[in-house]
Order: C-alpha cells, then sequence, then structure tokens
C-alpha cells in the first residue's frame, strides 16, 4: 500500500510544515503584553459562518 504511506506522509509533512510556520507567529502573539482587543481572533477565536457576518 505505498498509496496509504504516501498520502500518510504527505499528511505529516504538511502538519509539520504547518507548525513550523505557526509556531513563530504563536511565540510573537504570546510575548506581545498589550491587549490585542475583542478584534484579535487569536486572543477571541471565534469560528467563521457564525450568525452575525459582516
Ligand atoms: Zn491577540
Amino acid at each position: 500500500m505505498s498509496a496509504w504511506q504516501y498520502a500518510i506522509g504527505l499528511g505529516l509533512a504538511l502538519a509539520s510544515l504547518g507548525a513550523v510556520v505557526i509556531t513563530p507567529f504563536f511565540l510573537t502573539h504570546a510575548r506581545t503584553e498589550h491587549d490585542h482587543g475583542p478584534g484579535c481572533w487569536w486572543c477571541h477565536p471565534r469560528l467563521p459562518r457564525r450568525r452575525q457576518s459582516r
């Protein structure tokens, strides 16, 4: 089943790549001490496509 191995490898590669990409951003954001306000989607994660769509 080389196809499964390829799919799993590709998934792991994408996951590791995504983690590598967001880690610096996460650390940088975590170090900032000022309040980002309710508009910050990172401090206040909210799913898109909610009832209130502006
Ligand atoms: Zn924030």
